[in-house]
């Protein structure tokens, strides 16, 4: 475990020294850059979001909720009548609620405390099925049962601490996806302490559902931003792509590296910035390494995945960010459907795997970053 502690040490004192040089490189030539890399997505869009940003025009109306611990934004045809945005908030509410650990009477968290539950929503029956599904894809890269290493390293509570080496040995032994069985109408875990941490999917799975309930009341444009994980509906009302903002991983939460131009299609992010903590200088983040215990440390800093289906999508984000570049790209040659990856790795350069399902546009030169298509 010492070894993987230095690992995480390095990664952050280089990450830190990289960040100064950047600030220094960025004094040269500041003016420029800051007004490109800030307000080129405001003059060009109107609009950016934390992690991703899309644009809306005034012909384009936004509502927003804060569900899933995220701000969730709507943003529909102006002329779309209020109840549509009040249904999707709606929706999600309800999916927060069956899905969030942290929800003492939710259905994961009522599993996690009494071991077994029946019958279960379809909708949770559906989203541990397809959670089990991915964990094998993955190879366990994607671990939907690691509650007692999440729980243990506490990263999105209030007092996160570093874990002592024995106690994460202990908490790994307790996140077996294979101690979790379904019955087609309930769920029990095998083995005692074992629990469900779905916050690497269930964003996804809840974006998913939401343009679901957009489709069935007959709209076809819009965009679903909750934070990193966005659905473009069709494009926007006049007729071109949605812009997304890719987020600098080394920036201000207003700062990308490039954009997207999508149309119906998910666009998830997952990083190391989005949620850590620093213990004696060195930071620790929210992606776990289900082989370790500790932050995944693969060489990215960034993974945005895009993919018809939002759910894949965010699994894939959070797996992929586990199992670095080279094993991504063999992870995404097994799939069916068509996946996109745009990867940020530790020396700032940005590559994009995969099928060309929407245009990418780099804009962050000037930051240091290299853009090797
Ligand atoms: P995301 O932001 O989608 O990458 O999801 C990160 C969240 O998923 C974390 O805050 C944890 O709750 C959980 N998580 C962390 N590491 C993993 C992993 N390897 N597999 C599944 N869930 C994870
Ligand atoms: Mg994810």
């Amino acid at each position: 475990m010492a070894r993987v502690d230095l690992l995480a040490a390095s990664y952050y004192n280089k990450t830190q020294n990289e960040a100064k040089d950047r600030v220094l490189s960025m004094k040269k030539n500041q003016i420029k850059y800051r007004f490109i890399r800030r307000f080129l997505p405001f003059l060009l869009a109107g609009l950016l979001l934390t992690g991703s940003g899309c644009a809306p025009d005034s012909a384009e109306h936004t509502e927003s909720a804060y569900i899933m611990n995220t701000l969730v934004r709507i943003t529909l045809p102006a002329d779309t009548p209020a109840a549509a945005y009040q249904t999707v908030f709606a929706e999600m509410a309800r999916l927060e609620e069956l899905f969030s650990a942290q929800r003492a009477d939710s259905e994961i968290a009522r599993l996690n405390q009494a071991r077994a539950l029946s019958p279960l929503d379809p909708d949770t029956l559906d989203l541990l099925s397809a959670s089990l599904d991915y964990t094998r894809l993955t190879g366990g890269a994607f671990n939907p049962c690691m509650g007692a290493l999440t729980e243990l390293w506490g990263i999105s509570g209030e007092t996160p601490q570093v874990p002592g080496a024995d106690e994460i040995d202990q908490a790994l032994a307790l996140c077996d996806p294979q101690a979790l069985f379904l019955d087609g109408q309930g769920a029990a875990f095998q083995a005692a302490g074992v629990k469900l941490d779905l916050g690497a999917i269930a964003k996804g799975y809840a974006a998913d559902r939401a343009a679901r309930v957009l489709r069935e009341q007959g709209v076809t444009r819009g965009v679903i931003s909750m934070g990193g994980n966005v659905v473009v509906l069709g494009e926007k009302q006049t007729g071109t792509p949605w812009r997304v903002g890719i987020r600098d991983p080394l920036g201000s939460a207003d700062e990308i590296v490039g954009y997207l131009q999508a149309s119906d299609l998910s666009i998830v992010t997952s990083g190391g910035y989005e949620r850590y903590f620093e213990q004696d200088g060195v930071r620790y983040h929210h992606i776990l390494d289900p082989a370790t215990g500790y932050p995944a440390d693969a060489g990215l800093i960034s993974v945005t995945v895009v993919t018809a289906d939002g759910t894949l999508a965010d699994m894939l984000s959070t797996a992929v960010f586990v199992l670095g570049a080279r094993q991504a790209e063999t992870l995404i040659g097994q799939l069916d459907e068509p996946v996109q990856l745009i990867l940020i790795d530790k020396q700032k350069r940005i590559t994009s795997l995969g099928d060309e399902l929407c245009p990418f546009t780099f804009t962050a030169a000037g930051g240091g970053y290299h853009y090797e298509g």
